[in-house]
């Protein structure tokens, strides 16, 4: 595979066909020009087009080459920044309008599963949040009020109930969301693409968008062959927008993470894990997996500012599954790839209008596959003159991510953050030891 293919990936071996799409080779004009071939680029453009206006996608390698095509797959409500938190910062009523356009996202992501015709692409249901410290008694009252405050469907799962379905002692009590859902992302993300271009918009695939300039009331967009001037630009490049608006891709810091999937395990893996929704565990930097192809693990996990390739990644998520399922034995590891997440600073999507007719939807951190379609339903209802979603999000601007001293301290922050799950998790195992004896 060349580099502007997808990645070798699980995903990639289970792909739809799908044919490379002309780069840009003239000038063209639209009234949106969307930079960007994730979901959050192709949310927008299909969301426009769907109203009738005429877009344009520019994509530098492949539809859905980046986070959108490798990701874990889960899709659900709420936001990389917790919602304790949002309601800290916003008050209640901000944080639950936030938490309802997110839980907006997850619709847009199941009607367009349906409209595309495309059922097989949504894989399970639910999702279980699972805790790997006891969260004592308060547990459930807690968790039944929070989703009060949010409007939110989740409830909470006792120990017992976790431990039903998942056979580890590792975990204790569980979030469980039926509103969620997992997906094959990668054929999520072509379909999008298909879907737009029968809408009459144009997808370009290998162009990259180098430079954004003022022409009268319009922008102009260039590419190497070619370029699109258009009333709206939106920038939904993720961590990787380039020289295009260096502001706002200093903006986005990249953290990587992985993603694996085993061999096919047979009967083992069902004894296991007695569940086909997704499941992760609420560490910074926890674990998020789901069975796929009826027998095969799909396992995601670790976090880092590090973007290089580790040369062990096939060990370290393997050791990582054994470490909470040794019961599966010998593990074969047939695909693990990195990907990259975009973070802001306030781990909140950037999302709305920084000059007029210059939109951005981006910084989906690792919680991105609803929260860009909710972050696109935004823009577009902006561009077609409805700004109060925009609005939002407006508390969380655009600021500086900071570079390579940024990336430093992310990593000191996420080690001091794992330090602190690991520590939380050892005096819990310490304490009952010492109950025992
Ligand atoms: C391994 C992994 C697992 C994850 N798991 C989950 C999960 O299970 N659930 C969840 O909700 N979220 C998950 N996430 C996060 C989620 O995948 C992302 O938040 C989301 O896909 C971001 O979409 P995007 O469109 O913003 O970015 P991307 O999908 O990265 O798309 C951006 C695209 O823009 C293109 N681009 C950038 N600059 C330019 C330019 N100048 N010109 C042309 N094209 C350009 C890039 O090539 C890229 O294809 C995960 C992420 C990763 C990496």
């Amino acid at each position: 595979m060349t580099e502007v293919d997808h990645p070798a990936s699980w995903y990639a071996a289970t792909r739809d066909a799908a044919g490379a799409r002309l780069p840009l080779a003239r000038e063209e004009e639209a009234d949106v020009a969307v930079v960007g071939g994730g979901f959050a680029g192709l949310h927008t453009a299909r969301q426009l087009a769907r109203q009738g206006k005429r877009v344009v996608l520019l994509e530098r390698r492949r539809i859905g080459w980046g986070a959108s095509g490798r990701n874990g797959g889960f899709v659900g409500p709420g936001y990389a920044q917790r919602s304790g938190a949002l309601i800290e910062r916003l008050g209640l009523d901000h944080a639950r309008q936030l938490y309802a356009q997110s839980q907006r996202g997850v619709a847009i992501v199941r009607d367009a599963i349906s409209e595309l015709e495309r059922p097989e692409t949504l894989m399970g249901n639910g999702k279980l949040s699972v805790s790997r410290t006891d969260q004592g008694a308060g547990f459930a009252d807690r968790t039944r009020k929070l989703a009060e405050q949010l409007g939110a469907a989740f409830e909470p799962w006792e120990t017992s109930h976790v431990r039903g379905v998942l056979a580890t002692a590792r975990y204790h009590q569980a979030i469980h969301d039926p509103t969620s859902f997992h997906i094959h992302p990668l054929n999520f993300a072509l379909a999008l693409a298909d879907d737009i271009e029968r809408l009459g918009g144009a997808v370009h695939e290998t162009t990259e968008a180098i430079e954004l300039t003022r022409d009268g009331s319009f922008w102009r967009l260039r590419a190497a062959h070619g370029s699109v001037k258009a009333q709206h630009v939106v920038l939904a490049g993720n961590a990787d927008l380039g020289a295009v608006m260096p502001r706002i891709a200093r903006a986005v810091l990249p953290v990587a993470t992985y993603v694996a999937v085993t061999g096919k395990l047979g009967p083992r893996l069902g004894e296991a894990i007695r569940w086909a929704g997704a499941i992760s565990d609420t560490r910074r930097a926890g674990d998020y997996y789901r069975i796929v192809d009826g027998d095969r693990l799909l396992w995601g996990g670790r976090i880092t500012t590090d973007t290089t390739e580790p040369r062990r990644l096939r060990e370290m998520m393997r050791g990582d599954m054994l470490s909470v399922y040794p019961q599966l034995g010998e593990i074969d590891i047939a695909y693990a790839w990195p990907g990259i997440m975009g973070y802001a600073p306030h781990k909140m999507p950037q999302v709305g209008e920084i000059e007029r007719g210059l939109w951005v939807c981006s910084a989906f951190g690792g919680h991105g596959v609803a929260q860009t379609a909710a972050g696109a339903d935004a823009v577009a209802a902006g561009i077609l003159g409805d700004p109060s979603r925009a609005r939002l999000f407006a508390p969380f601007g655009t600021g500086w991510a900071g570079g390579a001293a940024g990336r430093a301290a992310t990593q000191l922050a996420y080690w001091g953050l794992q330090m602190r799950d690991w520590w939380d998790e050892k005096r819990q195992a310490q304490n009952a030891e010492t109950l025992r004896t």
